[in-house]
């Protein structure tokens, strides 16, 4: 029932105007002069005022000026009442902010339509106003609440339903958090552009949404980072989850034509237990699955206490390896890269391990990025490459004749202004042919820097010195970006090889990328082979050499000479090649 403000100081008029609106089902409040008015207006709040203009003390545009004052009746619809009135005097009251003048004597019809008029506007231009600000509302949940990339809720979001469960099940209400990234995203978004790395997000957010339940909430809480948050804190439904959620991601999403594969990492943490807050959750999940990352990836984990207490591990080993070259505890292992066209042990990649005097054998995954990180990635690698330089001379002078060496080098390495003189230097030093040597780069580390690296690589080609692209396949860039820098040799990664027998499409994608490195006149080497599916897999599709556990795990100088002495080309291609067409 519409509210209405009658303001009169004449009795007579003040009252038969109120019984007329209260009949009409108006609920009618009066004032008998402007001053009181003005307060029974801002304490009322009316859906509509109708005053005198002339009044005593104030009349009625001293009314209408501070009412238009007022936030709460700044729009309340207000019509005049008024004996005479001249065109000036309409005119000024219009300017003031009136809607109309009703003229005494007035009829009963002329009150109503006047009020409804005003009434049934006054609704529009509200419903206006309340859908503008929904909309803005709206527009201003979705920038502090959602990702703008995604869509999906944001780390603010997951921070209230995260609240919303404990305020329904208490603050020890248990809750399962998962922590995912996408392995190498930035890799994505430097060599194929934010266009496509927002395309990829937007579909593995979407993928993640299927994979739950409504009562679950699934965010975006950094670049190439995803969380889950289940109401509940099951160890076996985590793991299932989490264990989908791999399965599902590795299928490839379809960028506009473009096939990409991705995998991804995910470290689990379970509240209360593993953290009270939703912040101690999160650093928790990330600290397992950091060390997912660094086992490189593509796995889940789950946040134990212990992992912490590796973080801290993590420092002291970096204060050691810096010791490590002086202590003398670096070693090189060799694993044997075979041809398939004769079966010989072709070549040897130097991989180094740390001996480390407390934790036995640390693989290079777990130091390098430390090394990296505090510049010791320098020095380390001039020690592997003397060293590795030396034995292989040395063995090619016991009868190994024109075995190659291929040997890991770093992003941060190529950029050095005097990386060729050193190279020379160390071949110089050790006496073997830089015909013999290969240097392994990964793709992410040439596209970084395109034109310091073609330089570089063409000053060391022009030696005769061979390149060798690295982990070819996970840095997502295409062989016609590849194209312009000069290299020889193309490492499949170990993605491309695994199960590639069972899997068609990987099948498809090998295939295509062993051909397409033919006609770039590249020699193709197939990492991380482990079963003799794999090999007659990589025999038929004319790969040219292999490596991987199938042959040979990476061995210490001493084992591997034992390797070689038992090693025979006949016997591996008539025990391993049989089976192919
Ligand atoms: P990478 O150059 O791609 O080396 C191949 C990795 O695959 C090695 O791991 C090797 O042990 C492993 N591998 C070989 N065959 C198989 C197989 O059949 N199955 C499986 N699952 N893995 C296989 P590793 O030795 O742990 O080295 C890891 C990475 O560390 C290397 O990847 C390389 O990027 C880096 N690295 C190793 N040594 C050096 C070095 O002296 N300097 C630099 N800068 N990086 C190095
Ligand atoms: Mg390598
Ligand atoms: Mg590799």
């Amino acid at each position: 029932m519409p509210k209405i403000l009658v303001i009169e100081d004449d009795k007579q008029v003040l009252l038969s105007l109120s019984e007329l609106l209260t009949s009409e089902g108006f609920q009618v409040n009066t004032a008998e002069n402007g001053l009181k008015g003005i307060k029974a207006a801002l304490d009322t709040q009316p859906d509509l005022v109708i005053c005198d203009v002339m009044m005593p003390e104030l009349d009625g545009y001293g009314v209408l000026k501070e009412l238009r004052k007022h936030r709460a009746t700044v729009n309340t619809p207000f019509i005049f009442l008024t004996a005479l009135v001249s065109r000036q005097d309409q005119r000024y009251g219009m300017n003031l902010g009136a809607d109309d003048y009703l003229l005494k004597p007035f009829t009963l019809e002329e009150v109503l339509s006047a009020i409804n008029t005003r009434l049934t506007k006054q609704a529009s231009v509200t419903q206006h106003y309340v859908d503008e600000l929904k909309d803005a509302e709206e527009r201003l949940n979705a920038l502090l609440f959602y990702d703008n990339v995604t869509r999906l809720p944001n780390r603010a979001l997951l921070g209230q339903r995260f609240t919303w469960i404990q305020e329904i099940a208490g603050s020890l209400a248990p809750v399962t958090l998962l922590s995912i990234s996408i392995d190498r995203f930035n890799r994505i978004n430097e060599s194929l552009g934010f266009i496509v790395g927002d395309n990829l997000l937007r579909l593995v957010g979407s993928r993640l949404q299927r994979l739950v339940a409504d009562s679950d909430t699934v965010a975006r809480i950094q670049a190439g980072q995803f969380a889950i948050l289940l109401p509940s804190a099951d160890k076996a439904l985590a793991q299932n989850l989490a264990k989908t959620i791999l399965n599902e991601l590795a299928e490839p999403f379809d960028l506009d034509g473009q096939m990409l594969y991705v995998t991804v990492s995910i470290g689990i943490a379970f509240g209360p237990g593993d953290g009270a807050s939703l912040d101690i959750l999160l650093k928790n999940a990330d600290v397992a699955l950091n060390r997912v990352q660094e086992k490189g990836g593509n796995f889940l984990n789950f946040y134990s206490a212990e992992l912490s207490h590796n973080f801290i591990e993590e420092v002291t080993l970096q204060a050691n390896l810096r010791l490590a070259l002086q202590r003398d505890e670096f070693r090189v292992f060799y694993q044997p890269q075979i041809s398939l066209t004769t079966g010989r042990v072709v070549g040897v990649e130097a991989l180094i391990r740390w001996e480390h005097p407390q934790r036995g054998l640390i693989q290079p995954g777990e130091f390098i990025p430390l090394a990296e990180e505090t510049n010791l990635i320098g020095p380390m690698s001039e020690w592997v490459l003397s060293t590795a330089c030396a034995h292989v001379k040395n063995w090619q002078d016991n009868g190994m004749g024109e075995l190659r060496l291929a040997v890991n080098f770093s992003g941060r390495q190529l950029t050095e202004d005097n990386l060729p003189e050193k190279i020379i230097q160390t071949l110089q030093n050790t006496g073997l042919s830089p015909l013999s040597l290969e240097l392994e780069l990964t793709e992410s580390v040439l596209l970084r820097d395109m034109g310091a690296a073609i330089s570089t690589l063409s000053e060391l080609r022009a030696l005769g010195i061979h390149v060798a692209i690295d982990d070819f396949g996970t840095g997502y860039s295409s062989l016609s970006q590849l194209r312009h820098l000069p290299f020889d040799t193309l490492k499949v990664d170990r993605s491309f090889v695994k199960n590639v027998s069972e899997k068609s499409e990987t099948a498809v994608i090998t295939s295509a990328i062993i051909q397409m490195a033919h006609t770039l006149n590249l020699v193709v080497i197939a990492e991380g082979v482990e079963t003799s599916e794999e090999l007659d897999f990589l025999w038929n599709a004319h790969c040219d050499e292999i490596q991987g556990y199938f042959v040979s795990r990476p061995l210490p100088a001493d084992e591997f000479l034992k390797f070689m002495d038992n090693y025979s080309p006949e016997n591996f291609l008539q025990n391993n090649l049989n089976n192919v067409k």
